[in-house]
């Protein structure tokens, strides 16, 4: 069945059958079973025991093959040995999809791994989904039904969750129920053997009592199914991720700067950017955009009405927006005359609006209701203090009021207190306004939600450019490296790699013999540079494998020498090709451009600021490839490099097209060529507006 339509069923299945349902309590199975009946599901319950009898009132059979009517679901709750043939029984039943709450599958290592392909062999075989195994369960609360473990069923609401970790669901299920969070569906993903993240994220963006999507993911299963799904969904959802753990990329061998730079999580970094996901830093996070959204538009823009009666408070939350990137909205005429004439003649009539410690409800009332009319604004935080004349609860009140009255912009409280402020915080959150403790929080709440508008805004249906490089001689290239049983390609084969996609290199030739190297240096023309040919070394500086600017045949003739020489000194082992010579480029901006490979995601391009410096300066940014031209756009505006290309100090602008150009090149060379690993050219040195580029030292290594 397709995968779509089997979570559907998932989502609201008419029959359920609970295959090692129990009566024993303690048991998972009895757990399972009174989640069931105590989430108020309305179709049919079947328990599945080979012992017969009765379980929590309803009638036991002994195999799903003993049922007449049809099952939608069934959820698996015996031990490991037994799942297999449980899953094959439903599949000849005809069930639809299986939630697989037994664990000692993929996690406990080779033989497990061998059983949950099987399983997974049996659902293709009978068209069924299966969620798990190894997981709590699932919940929908519109449905509504409980077929998990869990201690209890969430509130009503309208957050779909889906989490890699059962244990920290059953953490967020408890809080939520004090902290009065409601959900759509929760879902516990499990090993992910058959549904998976991506499954899930078009399941919750097709399913219409979810408007928000969190994610608690320690990996994914398939990078480009992951970012398809994200992409498709956060146009009118938005998907918040808590990432947590080290990706297997880490482990990666990385002898080019772009895979020593790459940390092990950028590449989800990246793809999250890429594909609209917004990363929250930790679970409360997680939480406090979720309590934001919940209740709330999004904002148009980033401009911020503050009110307080307290200027701390007001300073504090000023500061926290700002460093957000949220701005202090400037008040229009209007809203200021009318508090002028309106508020004691010390209160603060401009943005922070203060109030004053005497500030009663009604001037609350006044203050919120002009700026969240007036159109320099796009959403209003409230503070309040605990001050002698404070009237907390009745400001509670008045503010619901204002909400109701202008209902169409982000109105967020921060009631700064303990024991004052329990009741009116109660009043204000059913009066559906998010209340917050500290400023902080509020303000970050509220830049995500904005951010995520940025985020999907920023998603188009942009084309990926299409060059058309010579791909065969790419290939003759490879196989030879192949034939010579080398990984690491000499510099002569990579830079004619890079001209094959029409990237500008200075010329290089290889000479195996000073007689040699004077003949290149002849037809390249004067001056020339010599550099050690050899694949293992990869940093030719270093040991003294690199003569630049000879301007003559005797030059030539020395330094070749001299090369070996010392190459031979620094590295007695390294194997030698013999002593590359280039033509001498001008010099211009020195760049970056390169590429490693992510397990889940692909080509990762680097850009930044090249040379010798590299790994001090870091400054470098990332995008997973197939890119698109905004892709490299914004690929070397985020970097200081970027600023520098458009001309500082009167200096003219460098060729940022031809770079862009080049990015895109390598874009697609690393996308055509899956065998091409690593790749480094650094330098390319970067000229003036029309001069373009040229690639001095380009660095390949292929894959075994
Ligand atoms: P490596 O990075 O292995 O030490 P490079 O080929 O990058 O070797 O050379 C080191 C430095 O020498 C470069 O950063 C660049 O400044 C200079 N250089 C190398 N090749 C050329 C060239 N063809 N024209 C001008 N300068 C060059
Ligand atoms: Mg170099």
């Amino acid at each position: 069945m397709d995968r779509q339509k089997g979570i559907e069923v998932l989502f609201n299945p008419r029959s359920i059958a609970v295959i090692g349902a129990s009566s024993t309590k303690g048991k998972l199975g009895n757990d399972v079973m009174r989640n069931l009946i105590d989430s108020g599901y309305e179709g049919r319950i079947y328990p599945i025991n080979p012992k017969g009898g009765e379980i929590l009132g309803q009638k036991t059979f002994r195999s799903v093959k003993d049922i007449a009517s049809d099952i939608d679901v069934a959820v698996i709750v015996i031990p490991a040995k037994f799942v297999l043939p449980a899953v094959k029984e439903c599949g000849e039943k005809g069930v639809k999809a299986l939630v697989i709450i037994t664990a000692g599958f993929k996690e406990i290592g080779h033989e497990g791994q061998e059983s949950e392909k099987k399983l997974v062999e049996l659902a293709e075989k009978y068209g069924m989904v299966i969620q798990g195994p190894n997981c709590l369960g699932i919940i929908n609360t519109h449905a509504p039904y409980n077929a998990s473990f869990s201690a209890g069923t969430p509130k009503k609401g309208t957050i779909a969750f889906a989490s890699q970790s059962g244990a920290l669901m059953t953490g967020i299920l408890d809080w939520s129920l004090m902290e009065k969070i409601g959900f759509s569906k929760f879902v516990s993903l499990g090993n992910k053997a058959h549904l998976d993240e991506a499954d899930f994220i078009d399941a919750f963006g097709n399913d219409p009592d979810s408007t928000f999507i969190l994610l608690y993911i320690e990996s994914v299963v398939d990078g480009k199914k992951f970012m398809d799904a994200c992409r498709r969904v956060v146009p009118h959802k938005p998907i918040f991720v808590v990432k947590s753990g080290v990706s297997e990329a880490g482990a990666r061998a990385a002898s080019s700067h772009t895979g020593s730079l790459a940390g092990s999580d950028t590449a989800y970094d990246v793809a999250f950017k890429q594909s609209g996901v917004s990363r929250a830093v930790d679970m409360a996070a997680l939480f406090d955009v979720a309590s934001v959204y919940d209740d709330m538009n999004l904002p148009a823009g980033n401009r911020v009405a503050i009110v307080t009666n307290a200027g701390g408070p007001g300073i504090l939350t000023t500061d926290a927006c700002e460093a957000s990137g949220l701005d202090i909205a400037q008040l229009s005429n209007d809203t200021i005359e009318h508090l002028k004439s309106n508020l004691p003649a010390a209160a603060a009539v401009y943005n922070p609006i203060d109030a004053l410690g005497t500030a009663q409800p009604e001037d609350y009332a006044l203050c919120v209701e002009a700026a969240l009319r007036d159109e320099n604004v796009d959403s209003v935080l409230v503070l309040l203090t605990p001050q002698a004349m404070t009237k907390e609860t009745e400001t509670a009140r008045v503010l619901v009021e204002s909400r109701e009255k202008y209902p169409d912009k982000p109105l967020i409280a921060v009631f700064m207190g303990g024991n004052s402020m329990v009741y009116p915080r109660i009043v204000l959150t059913e009066g559906k306004i998010p209340v917050f403790d500290f400023p902080e929080r509020a303000v970050h709440a509220l830049a995500e939600l904005y951010k995520y508008t940025l985020h999907r805004d920023s998603l188009k249906d942009e084309a990926i450019p299409k060059f058309n490089p010579n791909k065969k001689k790419v290939q003759e290239v490879i196989d030879g490296v192949r034939r010579d049983g080398r990984r690491v390609l000499l510099g002569s084969e990579a830079h004619e790699i890079a001209e094959a996609y029409g990237i500008r290199v200075a010329r290089i030739r290889l000479a195996t013999s000073s007689e040699e190297a004077k003949q290149h240096a002849e037809e390249l023309g004067y001056p020339v540079v010599l550099k050690i040919a050899s694949p293992d070394i990869v940093h030719k500086s270093d040991v003294g494998g690199i003569r630049v600017g000879l301007t003559k045949p005797e030059e030539v003739e020395e330094a070749f020498l001299q090369i070996l020489d010392s190459a031979k000194q620094h590295m007695p082992k390294a194997i030698v090709y013999g002593v590359d010579v280039q033509e001498m480029a001008e010099k211009g901006k020195e760049l970056i451009i390169g590429c490693s490979r992510d397990v889940q995601f692909g080509p990762l391009i680097m850009f930044g600021a090249g040379g010798i410096f590299v790994n001090y300066l870091k400054d470098i940014s990332f995008r997973l490839a197939p890119m698109t031209r905004t892709d490299a756009e914004e690929l070397i505006n985020e970097t200081k490099m970027g600023m520098l290309l458009k001309g500082v100090r009167g200096e003219p602008p460098s060729d940022i097209a031809a770079i862009e150009d080049t990015i895109l090149r390598i874009s697609q060379m690393v996308t055509d060529f899956e065998e091409i690993v690593e790749l480094d050219i650094n330098p390319a040195f970067a000229y003036v507006s029309g001069q373009g580029i040229s690639a001095v030292d380009v660095k390949i290594t292929i894959g075994g």
